[in-house]
């Protein structure tokens, strides 16, 4: 089962009409670089027009750049990153991350690592793991280019991460998944509905995994960049019901997560989660998850 009708037919069971989406180009600025310096004006100085975006911290759509915003000497000097709107929400669901042990299990090509190490202001550590070595290298060169002290990159299987043995505060699981059409115009000629199972079941063993790195007061966040239930609302639903883990309430960009899919009624705390249908972002879904006993709701 796949093509253009079948998705666009889920999409409306699920209160959304499929149409066509003009994604804006972001950018987020990296404060532990900057440090003291105006880079507003620097960046207004070499023509790089930028408007904050509502929802983010420290995330600005471009409006305009006379060159590519990757090549510039701010960018090579790591005061930015060039990073996707959505792609800066799950990262900023973690409270306090100063001083912290993050986990960050499929971490290449690294945005969202270089952003936790940015928020640590370089303090505590990150491990960060993914099992692509050609992958993990582009995010080597990315905590270089920003100047990252705090990291250690892997070649490991997420899978493996208990073997590590450290009881991590804060975990990042930014899954591998099967994407979604906004940023791939051959999406739906290339996706079935058996890609979306592979990747859910791949997606419930890595949740596994990184539970049990969980330290008992610790934050998980769980995304992807999937429009696809069985990857999101119904991975979320496996996971409190079969793992020592419940959702905490968010709050940031994006409509509730669905608590009933596909005519199944599912946990009234999914709503806790956050559904992001593309619009100028990206898809995505993200949902924060802690220990069942220990954290106050
Ligand atoms: N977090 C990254 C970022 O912000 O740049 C993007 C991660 S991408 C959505 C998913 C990553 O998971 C890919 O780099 C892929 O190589 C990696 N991956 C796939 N299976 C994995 C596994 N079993 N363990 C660790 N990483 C895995």
């Amino acid at each position: 089962m796949s093509g253009k009708e079948f998705f666009q037919d889920r999409y409306r069971q699920l209160g959304w009409e499929l149409y066509e989406v003009k994604l804006r180009q972001a950018i987020r600025i990296n404060n532990t670089c900057v440090r003291g310096k105006n880079i507003f004006l620097r960046l207004k100085s070499i023509g790089l027009q930028l408007q904050k975006i509502p929802f983010l911290q420290a995330g600005y759509w471009v409006l305009d750049s006379p060159v590519s915003v990757g090549a510039t000497a701010e960018y090579l000097l790591g005061l930015y990153s060039i990073q996707e709107a959505a792609a800066q929400i799950p990262v900023s669901l973690f409270s306090q991350l100063r001083g912290k042990k993050v986990l960050d299990c499929a971490a290449a090509p690294g945005g969202k690592t270089v952003q936790l190490a940015d928020a640590m202001e370089n303090t505590g550590g990150v491990v960060a793991l993914d099992v692509d070595k050609k992958r993990l290298t582009a995010l080597t060169n990315h905590l270089e280019r920003c100047r990252i002290t705090n990291t250690v990159a892997y070649v490991l299987d997420a899978r493996q991460a208990p073997s590590l043995a450290v009881e991590f505060d804060r975990v990042l699981l930014d899954a591998p998944c099967s994407g979604n059409f906004a940023a791939d115009c051959e999406w739906f000629g290339n996706r079935t509905l058996r890609d979306i199972e592979r990747n859910a079941t791949l997606q419930k063993e890595l949740l596994t995994k990184a539970s049990q790195c969980l330290s008992s007061q610790g934050e998980l966040v769980y995304s992807t960049c999937s429009l696809e239930p069985e990857e999101n609302e119904l991975n979320m639903d496996w996971a409190i019901n079969n793992l020592d883990l419940k959702l905490q309430e968010i709050d940031c960009y994006g409509q509730k997560g669905l608590t009933k899919v596909f005519g199944k009624k599912l946990d009234s705390s999914l709503s806790r989660c956050r559904r992001i249908w593309p619009n100028e972002t990206q898809g995505f879904f993200v949902a924060k998850l802690t220990r069942s006993k220990g954290h106050e709701s």
